[in-house]
């Protein structure tokens, strides 16, 4: 039979974003539990860059210190076309404080959450993955599975995951920061729309020396429709990402970098050393039709994911398991719905905004055709999110408009 059991918060997914929702809870003194199917935090730095309003967010969290101590800042985004330098996005002059973009590890951010949170006395539960969920208004019920490896093979051993026990957990709130694929958008019941077929890239971080890599992000657009992303990251690293035109099987190897900087940006090429990770990654520009079904909420990659230039999906996923966290705080009167329907629409209705580019259209009569046609990636490659990217991307394409006043 089922464990059973109860809590007043299940996150699931100790993500990002449920590490932030989960540690906001617990400040708020509400009772959460966190469980992730994985064994541990990401490995790699997938999602890099953290940007201003995060990094206040992070401070006011007291979590900062040691990003800031391991973190790179960079003030400067550059945009090339075919070559040519055609923008440049400077932070400190319209970012906000604290005017610049902290390169930081993506498992960095997760360790530093779940260190917070251990000493708030909540511990992640690692190998529990959610199953099944029923949410009608007032409770929701969660069907877990625990799992655990048991060695296989004989000779050439493995190891396979296998369920250990089954519990059931009753919440007044489940929060479904599970990512892209997340099991309880499905087990909702809530289509997420895509706005544009999945866009693969072939990401690789490598080390290379230090004084041939740029201080800013930079970003390579192709008119006949190449882009590339050039991260500098802490300790002589850099990070490049190349748009590829379909998931055609390679090699990621240095030789493999190099010619990809040579079509790319040959004027750009680092003195390249070891590889330090590579891998094929997809992304698809998708959003939740909806941000809640009965007493469950969704926060971060399970409502939208975009281009990942400027690793928006995961600053936007942060501040929105802060707010959603804040809004639960309000018991179950109508001051909690109102904040709760504030946070459904305003998040739906920056995220429908950016994915559509429909606030940005009327501006882009009389920019250049090369420049329109990829007008998404040069929306996802400003670091910003909500209104400030739309006011950003305003800036952007007027400026566009009058090359010789640029960069
Ligand atoms: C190789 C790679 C490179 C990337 N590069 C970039 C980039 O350059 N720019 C960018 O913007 N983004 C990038 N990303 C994406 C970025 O990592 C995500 O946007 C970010 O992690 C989203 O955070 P999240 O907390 O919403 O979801 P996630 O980090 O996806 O976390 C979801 C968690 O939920 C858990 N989970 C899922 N289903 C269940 C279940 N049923 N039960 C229990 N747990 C479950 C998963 O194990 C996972 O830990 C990259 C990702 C990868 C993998």
């Amino acid at each position: 039979m089922a464990r059973k059991s109860e809590t007043e918060v299940l996150v699931v997914g100790a993500g990002p974003v449920g590490l932030i929702t989960a540690l906001q809870l617990r400040h708020q003194d509400i009772d959460v539990r966190l469980i992730d199917r994985g064994y541990w935090t990401s490995k790699e730095s997938y999602g890099l860059a953290l940007h201003p309003p995060t990094l206040r967010l992070l401070a006011e969290l007291g979590v900062d210190k040691p990003l800031l101590e391991d973190g790179l800042k960079i003030s400067q985004l550059i945009l090339h076309l075919d070559g040519k330098r055609v923008y440049t996005h400077d932070l400190a002059a319209s970012g906000g404080e604290p005017g610049y973009l902290l390169v930081a590890a993506q498992q960095r951010l997760e360790l530093a959450l779940v260190e917070a949170l251990r000493t708030e006395g909540v511990t992640v539960g690692w190998n529990q993955e959610l199953l099944e969920l029923d949410s009608p208004e007032e409770e929701a019920e969660a069907v877990v599975s625990h799992l655990g490896d048991v060695a296989t093979g004989y000779g050439v051993s493995d190891l396979a995951r296998v369920e250990q026990e089954r519990e059931t957990v009753r919440a007044r709130t489940v929060i479904g920061a599970d990512g892209y694929g997340s099991t309880v958008r499905q087990r909702l019941g809530i289509p997420a729309r895509r706005y544009h077929a999945p866009v693969n890239y072939e990401v690789f971080e490598v080390e290379a020396e230090a004084s041939s890599l740029p201080d800013s992000m930079n970003v390579f657009v192709g008119s006949g429709g190449s882009s590339a992303v050039l991260w500098p990251m802490p300790g002589g690293v850099c990070r490049w990402s190349f748009e590829m035109p379909a998931a055609e099987a390679q090699d990621l190897t240095v030789s493999r970098l190099r010619q990809l900087i040579q079509e790319h940006a040959p004027n750009h090429m680092p003195e390249l050393h070891n590889l330090r990770w590579a891998a094929s990654v997809s992304f698809a520009q998708h959003l939740a039709e909806s941000l809640h079904r009965g007493a469950s909420w969704l926060a971060g990659d399970a409502v939208h994911q975009t281009l990942p230039y400027a690793v928006q999906s995961l600053n936007a996923g942060l501040q929105e398991g802060y707010r959603l966290a804040k809004a639960l705080d309000w018991g179950t009167g109508s001051r909690r719905a109102g904040l709760l329907d504030d946070y459904e629409r305003e998040v739906h209705g920056e995220w429908e905004a950016l994915l559509s580019l429909s606030p940005l259209l009327p501006a882009t009569a009389g920019l250049d055709p090369a420049l329109r046609n990829r007008l998404a990636d040069l929306v996802a490659a400003l670091p910003a999110t909500g209104e400030p990217l739309i006011e950003s991307a305003r800036a952007m394409i007027t400026a566009l408009k009058q090359p010789a006043a640029n960069p």
